[in-house]
């Protein structure tokens, strides 16, 4: 194929005109396609045609996948995360992306990472899991790649995709959240991703919901994330186990008695099996959640959240109670209308095929 080649003349991926005014003079909120004057889906018919390639990069694994413009996935190929230099994740980002780039004419690629970007979407900031600092990664694959990438975070890539094709579609004030080892967030307002000022909005699983409570990786006490993620799902399981509780018989027996193998994958599986003891502490857990999600719901006031992750194999054994905690504690509850909360649709890819969809939508638009 004809691939454009990156450089500052012409460029194939431009920021969209927000972000360069925007970054200029230093006011206003970032959003990713977004082009003022246009009208609130405008930018999407631009970036209808062609296919993508999603990369999902996580701790242990960098999933690839081609996506085309109705958010399906064409093909996919895994790599194990090659440790945290950031030379060698590029140079698995670029054999994935030849590999599944030979047979379908790619047009452009997104890269979904936990962490930060800055708000033109060149620089990652940091990554948690990752040895990346104020690295340069998008110019260093376009080089690479010869083609238009762009650099998205996770949780945002997936909230995208869930709003595009999943079960956010439609919806024109969405929040998302991403349930995993913690709490990732995201925000479509009328068809556009909110990032904040300064590119680092959405990370609710921070907001501090029990002060003095357990101890976070991010520095504080109390963080939302300790109370409603498979971490904490997993935590409250064998500090229940290591009680030597008799309600805690199954979870014990299921690891042959080793409290340390306890993960929140177990117990929602001895959960599903109709484990009561299982089912309570998933209750707990979606009662957090539900607390959480009415905080939200008070600055936020969207009409949709859609919950995600891998905590959701849990369905209903972990919304129901969610929804209830939720009603329970929402502000001015019986006078205002409730937002919905609904389960994520499109399961683990939802991040990949995000990352892909983002990166056609931003590179037609100015191309
Ligand atoms: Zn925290």
């Amino acid at each position: 194929m004809q691939a454009p080649m990156p450089g500052p003349q012409p460029a194939p991926y431009r920021r969209p005109a927000a972000w360069r005014r925007r970054t200029r003079d230093g006011a206003g909120a970032g959003t990713v396609g977004t082009v003022a004057g246009q009208g609130l889906r405008e930018h999407l018919r631009l970036g209808r045609k062609g296919l993508a390639i999603g990369v999902d990069i996580g701790g242990t694994k960098v999933a690839a996948g081609v996506v085309d413009a109705e958010g399906r996935i064409l093909s996919q190929a895994k790599r194990s995360t090659p440790g945290s230099a950031p030379r060698a994740v590029e140079q698995v980002i670029v054999e994935l992306v030849e590999e599944l780039g030979r047979g379908h004419r790619i047009w452009s690629v997104g890269i979904g990472a936990a962490g930060w970007m800055d708000l033109d979407g060149g620089t990652v900031l940091f990554s948690p899991h990752l040895a990346w600092r104020n690295e340069p990664l998008r110019d260093n694959l376009q080089r690479l790649l010869r083609r238009p990438v762009l650099l998205t975070n996770d949780a945002d890539a997936a909230g995208w995709a869930e709003w595009r094709f999943g079960a956010g579609r439609g919806e024109d004030r969405l929040v998302c959240i991403t349930l995993g080892t913690g709490i990732g967030g995201a925000m479509v307002m009328d068809g556009r991703l909110e990032r904040g000022r300064f590119g680092v909005a959405g990370e609710f699983g921070h907001q501090i919901i029990l002060p003095g409570g357990h101890r976070c990786e991010c520095g504080n006490r109390g963080c939302w994330e300790q109370y409603a993620s498979g971490n904490a799902l997993g935590r409250e399981a064998r500090e229940l186990a290591a009680a030597n509780s008799p309600v805690a018989q199954e979870l014990l027996k299921v690891v042959g008695g080793q409290v340390d193998s306890i993960t929140g994958v177990i117990v929602t599986e001895l959960a599903e099996a109709g484990d009561p003891t299982s089912r309570e502490l998933l209750e707990d857990v979606g009662e957090w959640l539900g607390l959480g999600l009415a905080n939200l719901a008070a600055a936020l006031d969207p009409g949709t959240f859609v919950i995600g992750g891998g905590l959701c194999d849990a369905g209903e054994l972990l919304v129901a109670p969610a929804r209830k905690a939720f009603a329970r504690n929402l502000t001015g509850r019986g006078f205002r209308p409730a937002a919905r909360i609904e389960l994520a649709a499109l399961g683990p890819n939802a991040g990949l095929i995000g990352a892909a969809d983002l990166s056609r939508v931003s590179s037609r638009m100015h191309s």
